[in-house]
């Protein structure tokens, strides 16, 4: 199993080597140069499975360098124990009778980044130590809000492992904020940035650019590393989901082995629907990926008309999650789209980041469209799929899965397709409880964790105990710093 940059530069690397690197020397994404092929046959004997034996088979097949006892490891590790709130890890919920719910958001911080972040600090050690590497990887994340829980969560007390997560003062809410301030474990450190995200962002990425600093944290046997989603150990194990999905629907007996089914997902970065691209190559039986956005709809207009365009006016929503211009996971689609054309990859980039757009061949948008379906909607749109699906199925959504749910409506409207379809659910309500209580219930509120008993007052959903809990947790992070500093602190906590 061997792994390619998008943009060019090969050599033997694999699953280990892509994990450990991060990215490539060029600039470009790691991805396999062949996907191993899993048969129907296959897929009825993964829905046999529970879910750390769907995940020890599919990424079994991603990292061979791992025996399959080590493998097991790392699955149980990540999915086993009490690590997710309900024994089948990612279950799906039937909404009614051609739609189901995918529900990505039962683990320790209840959104889905869980599913990758939970993966990723196993991988990446044991990568690591596979690839020879002996010093002590540190993970430096800028955060607007749930990337950087869910990196703590995942991180905390793995050997081999420190985390320092800064977060915006003025730029995420009282829960994303008590989520992070009251973090438990050895290795972790937090600490506010005065100012925006940008702000946080710029000085992250001024700590990895710094040598001197670099040269310090090596003489301490540390090197820095980041857990973003264009690593491909944060993207491996969203692939498994998607089949465990598909055979949840065959042992429900919605389905037969072969049908296909339609996935939707609410979209931010391109890399869970990328997952979900790569599972059909690999050969689960999908019809259609419908991508959801929300004002942001940069996705939209290019799986509609070929062209990625990012110039346009950044709009802050009530999915802020899904609040981006440049979803950093389409270079490997179009990469997949040029029949692995790195060349050409190479210099669609280079024009995104001088001019901001690119066009595909015809023969390229043709594919594309035939694989997605692009649909976007606004807040009000949002709120109103809350209340709709709320109503019509009791379902409580969060406003990203509640993005996709409008766009499928929209969807099933236009094309008059009613295949089977799986929606996936990237949060939970309470995640979002502020905007999640106006729909259902009128009004306006400020997120705090006074509002949870609220919600569930107005819905009967239970309140998830990872957030039950914040209010008793004590507060181990005070410190906010400028954002020329972030390097001292850094130096500082290590
Ligand atoms: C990150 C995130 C998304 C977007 O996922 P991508 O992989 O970036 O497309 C959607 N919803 C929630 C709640 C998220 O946290």
């Amino acid at each position: 199993m061997n792994y390619q940059s998008t943009r060019g530069s090969s050599g033997e690397i694999g699953g280990c080597g892509a994990v450990a690197r991060g990215i490539a020397a060029d600039g470009g994404l790691y991805i396999p140069e062949e996907f191993p092929h899993i048969t129907p046959e296959e897929i009825e004997i993964l829905a046999g499975m529970d879910y750390i034996g769907r995940a020890k088979v599919i990424l079994g097949m991603y990292f061979p360098e791992f025996s399959e006892v080590e493998m097991q490891a790392l699955c149980e590790a990540a999915y086993g124990g009490d690590k997710f709130d309900c024994p089948e890890v990612a279950p799906t919920v039937k909404l009614n009778d051609e739609t189901h719910v995918l529900e990505l958001f039962h683990g320790p911080t209840c959104a889905f980044k869980d599913m990758a972040l939970q993966m990723l600090p196993g991988l990446l050690t044991a990568s690591l130590r596979k690839t020879g590497e002996e010093r002590k990887v540190c993970i430096l994340v800028a955060t607007s809000g749930d990337t950087g829980k869910a990196a703590l969560e995942g991180f905390r007390d793995v050997r081999g492992s420190e985390i320092v997560v800064f977060y915006p003062r003025d730029g995420v809410s009282q829960v994303q904020k008590l989520q992070m301030i009251t973090q438990e474990g050895k290795n972790v450190h937090v600490c506010a940035v005065a100012g925006n995200f940008d702000d946080a962002q710029t000085g992250v990425k001024r700590v990895f650019a710094d040598a001197e600093i670099a040269k310090k944290l090596d003489e301490k046997g540390i090197f820095l590393s980041s857990a973003n989603s264009i690593n491909w150990g944060r993207l491996a194990p969203q692939i498994v989901y998607y089949f465990s999905a598909y055979c949840d629907l065959l042992n429900e007996g919605v389905i037969k082995c072969g049908d296909p089914v339609n996935f939707c997902v609410p979209t931010g970065n391109f890399g869970n629907i990328l997952a979900g691209f790569i599972a059909s190559l690999m050969g689960l039986p999908v019809n259609r990926f419908i991508c959801a956005s929300n004002a942001n709809d940069v996705l939209t207009d290019f799986i509609r008309t070929g062209t990625y365009d990012r110039n346009r006016t950044f709009k802050t929503t009530i999915s802020p999650s899904m609040d981006i211009l440049i979803s950093s996971n389409v270079e490997r689609l179009i990469y997949l789209l040029s029949d692995c054309n790195a060349a050409c990859t190479a210099e669609r980039m280079k024009a995104l980041s001088e001019t901001g757009k690119y066009t595909l061949s015809e023969t390229e948008a043709a594919v594309l469209g035939e694989y997605f379906w692009g649909g976007c909607c606004d807040d009000e749109a949002t709120k109103a799929a809350i209340r709709a699906n709320f109503d019509a199925h009791g379902y409580t959504a969060d406003t990203h899965t509640a993005v996709a749910l409008s766009v499928l409506a929209d969807y099933r409207r236009e094309t008059g397709d009613d295949t089977h379809t799986v929606v996936v659910s990237t949060a939970s309500p309470y995640k979002f409880c502020d905007s999640v209580l106006s729909a259902v219930r009128g009004g306006e509120y400020e997120s705090t964790t006074a509002l949870f008993a609220e919600l569930k007052a107005a819905t009967g959903v239970e309140i998830p105990a990872p957030l039950a809990g914040l209010d008793g947790k004590k507060v181990r992070f005070t410190d906010c710093i400028d954002r020329e500093t972030l390097g001292g602190y850094v130096l500082q906590v290590l």
